[in-house]
């Protein structure tokens, strides 16, 4: 018997420890049964807990899995976390007010790890109060020793193959968090900036050629002028020399249409490297390189009397000194868009190191095609893969200046620098605690060790890989590949998913997984993504789930359209908690008539419950449809709309069947007994993949235990035979529309529901109503019903006299 009142404070935790206890959501890798495999994200721990934007893509991950699940699938949906590199890093620093360029390497990496493994539990309770149907026994973390191992096996292959490169090289730097990061990491921030207008010389001429620049501290750097070949005032200097203010130096000037006549003065000074372009134009000229900034932020000896300072401290000198020279002429103040990092904040620059590189740009169309090849739910998110592969530029430099995060499997010989690669027999290993197994071949037995640690997408850019590993202990391989599934934000288009494609391709040239799932992000009333560090995240996940139930919160969430943001609305979750109400309500009124119900279709079934079948069909139907692109908020539509119809209208219609078999007649029970059992059996089984607590708790109490079975999670959807009837389905439009007359003529009227209809005219409707008259009677009170022909649909009656006491 269920409880008269429901309290999810109670049921939520009970069926969440049932689950774990029965394994109910086991991943069995040797079984025949067909696989769904799931590339679940797994979250970066960059701080105490997870956040709203947590709850509502989760809930949409579990929704999907529990669909498969229940579909037959033998799911797979493991649990990692995101755990090593810069935002973990960052994260220690600034917890405990630490920098760890004043500790010792192995003291902060320890610090790193003690703190990963307070916090995971927090995110693991998150993920179990939300039923969750993960795999939490398994779990990875991209700095385990398992990760670590495949990471550094994915560097070695790729090395070997030629893919992996060292080479001084331009890279995008923050002087903030000191070490290179990558294209997918920069952000864009609108600064307010002058632009500057100076003077330069030019050789063997008297004249001067002006310049607008909004970096001029980088003037030491200047390697070229260029103008645009197509501009008449300035194209006859072609081949000439300029001199740069201050420096002096003696610069070639070079025709080149990007430089535009219409910006600034429409000659361009070239630096290596004060921006994007510049890096493009050293490449595409051969310039040569040099430095104006050092890798932490400050001016380089190049620069002579600004050597030593502050990139802002020396823009303020430089231009001092331009206007003490009299060669600056014009200021204006202006705005641009920069490039920052989007960690910290600060705006980044472009120097020289020697980076490790991952060769992007000689695969790009081979990129290209895979996401060509790949899924996209929706599919407009394909573009957006496609226009970021499209709009490359750079390899993919792996290498960080970072103690926190996986090692590179190298060293250098102290005596010739020759590169000694680790062998496989020693993965996982940290550089600076081994040495390679042999001398060099110049004979040197030291070595120096590899102090850079991978970029933290360097092996996330591997899950498929490490959540296998988990159950079946396999290392870098391609047996399970293509996975079923990879969900992730929009934001993660550019970076997870375009690295993991093009590691899968480089390792084993097909596609790391057949489908993506791109969801929206949780937003406020003004559009803005829910965060904590914007402040608009009103309550925790843990406290939403906690005030308004697992299951509320998680209707919220997958109650959406794939790929699209949803506001966080207390409304849907007033929406919600009435539908678990119902729910309740509805499933404990049609159960308290169900005892002995017939578990196969009776011989003789009433049109109604026919109806009702065929009206299930349907949902069923558009349910699947819509779970096949993802669109579990439409899915969850259908199924809302028969229950409600089921509800409102089957249920009052046939009750007095089920009421009354002795006015009525056993088999007219029987009939409505088997329909209301199975369209509310397959309502609570689709529901659960929503909100799989309530539905766990009406199902066990009622039908599980004649079916012997676990759980409403593991018994598969309710299969129904037969094909939609569309007749039988307006037929059943025509009695709800002729019930619902009856009723609003009653509340016209002011009287009971339950006032006698003395005589119902029906015009205009199909004579196959008259099957139904038994029921419309019934449902209506009404003693007599007269049918007419006529074009025009009508509804008419009269009401008994009122009954004198
Ligand atoms: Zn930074
Ligand atoms: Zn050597």
């Amino acid at each position: 018997m269920l409880d008269k009142k429901y309290d999810y404070s109670l049921i939520e935790p009970k069926w969440q420890k049932y689950w774990k206890e029965k394994n109910i959501y086991h991943f069995e890798p040797k079984a025949k049964t067909p696989k769904y495999t799931i590339d679940c994200p797994p979250p970066t721990i960059s701080g105490p807990s997870l956040h709203t934007g947590h709850l509502f893509s989760y809930s949409q991950i579990d929704v999907i899995a529990r669909h498969k699940r229940m579909s037959g699938y033998n799911v797979f949906l493991p649990m990692g976390f995101d755990n090593n590199g810069l935002p973990s890093g960052r994260y220690v620093q600034k917890k405990y007010n630490l920098h760890m360029d004043t500790m010792e390497r192995g003291e902060f990496v320890q610090k790193c790890l003690d703190e990963m493994k307070l916090i995971q539990p927090v995110y693991e309770r998150l993920f179990t109060s939300l039923g969750f149907s993960c795999d939490l026994e398994h779990t990875y973390s991209t700095i385990d020793k398992n990760s670590q191992k495949i990471s550094q096996q994915s560097f070695i292959e790729l090395y070997n193959k030629g893919e992996i490169t060292r080479r001084q090289s331009a890279t995008l730097w923050c002087p903030e968090c000191k070490t290179a990061i990558a294209l997918s990491e920069i952000d864009t921030a609108e600064r307010p900036s002058t632009m500057n207008y100076i003077y330069f010389g030019i050789k063997g001429s008297k004249d001067k050629l002006e310049i607008a620049t909004t970096r001029p501290e980088m003037l030491g750097a200047c390697v070229c002028v260029f103008v645009n070949p197509e501009d008449k005032k300035h194209n006859k200097l072609i081949g000439k020399t300029a001199v740069s203010p201050i420096y002096n130096r003696e610069v070639p000037i070079l025709g080149n249409p990007d430089a535009l006549m219409d910006k600034g003065t429409g000659v361009v000074m070239c630096c290596t490297f004060g921006d994007e372009a510049d890096m493009e134009w050293q490449k595409t000229y051969k310039l040569p390189v040099l430095e104006a900034i050092s890798t932490n932020g400050r001016m380089t000896e190049l620069t002579g009397s600004l050597a030593g300072m502050k990139i802002k401290d020396a823009r303020v000198a430089i231009i001092e000194q331009l206007k003490q020279a009299k060669l600056l002429y014009k200021q204006e103040e202006i705005t641009h868009l920069v490039a920052t990092h989007e960690r910290c904040g600060q705006d980044i620059e472009i120097l020289t190191k020697p980076q490790w590189f991952i060769d992007i740009l000689s695969h790009k169309d081979e990129i290209y095609k895979k996401g060509l090849e790949c899924n996209w739910y929706p599919n407009t998110m394909q573009k957006r893969f496609l226009n970021w592969v499209d709009g490359l530029k750079w390899d993919w430099c792996i290498s960080r200046q970072n103690f926190y995060g996986v090692p590179f499997p190298v060293w250098y010989c102290k005596k010739c620098g020759k590169i000694h690669i680790a062998d496989l027999s020693q993965l996982p290993v940290d550089p600076a605690q081994s040495k390679p197994l042999k001398p060099c071949e110049c004979g040197c037995t030291e070595f120096e060790p590899e102090r850079d640690v991978m970029d933290t997408w360097a092996t996330s850019s591997l899950t498929p890989q490490l959540c296998m590993n988990t159950i079946t202990g396999l290392g870098l391989n391609d047996n399970h590949i293509p996975m079923s599934l990879r969900p992730n934000a929009h934001d993660n288009i550019r970076v997870w998913d375009f690295y993991t494609i093009a590691k899968s391709l480089l390792h084993f040239g097909k596609l790391p997984w057949n489908d993506v799932m791109i969801s929206g992000y949780a937003v406020d009333d003004h559009g803005d993504k829910i965060s904590k560090s914007k402040g608009n995240e009103k309550q925790s996940p843990q406290e939403l789930v906690n005030t308004n139930s697992a299951d509320v919160a998680r209707y919220w969430a997958s109650n959406v359209s794939v790929g699209q943001d949803t506001v966080m609305s207390m409304e849907q979750f007033a929406i919600g908690k009435k539908l678990v109400q119902k729910i309740w309500n509805a499933s404990k009124f049609v159960i308290s008539f169900l005892d002995n119900a017939p578990t196969t279709q009776p011989k003789h079934m009433e049109v109604m419950d026919k109806w009702i079948l065929n009206e299930l069909r349907i949902t069923q139907q558009n349910f699947e449809k819509n779970m096949d692109k993802y669109e579990m908020g439409l899915a969850l539509k259908e199924v809302e709309k028969l229950f409600w119809n089921f509800c409102d209208n089957y249920i009052e219609i046939v009750k007095n069947r089920l009421y009354k078999p002795e006015i009525y007649g056993e088999p007219a029970k029987q009939s409505a007994q088997y329909s209301a059992s199975t369209v509310l059996q397959s309502l609570l089984k689709m529901f659960a993949i929503y909100m799989p607590h309530i539905t766990e708790e009406i199902y066990m109490d009622a039908f599980a235990p004649a079916k012997n079975e676990q759980s409403i999670h593991s018994s598969g959807y309710l299969k129904i035979d037969g094909k939609i009837d569309e007749k039988l389905s307006a037929l059943g439009s025509d009695i709800i529309e002729i019930v619902s007359a009856i009723r609003g003529y009653k509340s016209q009227n002011n009287v009971s529901l339950k006032t006698e209809v003395e005589k119902l005219i029906i015009t205009g409707y199909e004579d196959t109503i008259k099957q139904v008259e038994q029921d419309l009677k019934a449902v209506g009170s009404v003693r007599e019903i007269v049918y007419k022909v006529g074009k025009e649909k009508k509804i008419e009656m009269t009401l008994a006299p009122a009954k004198t006491e």
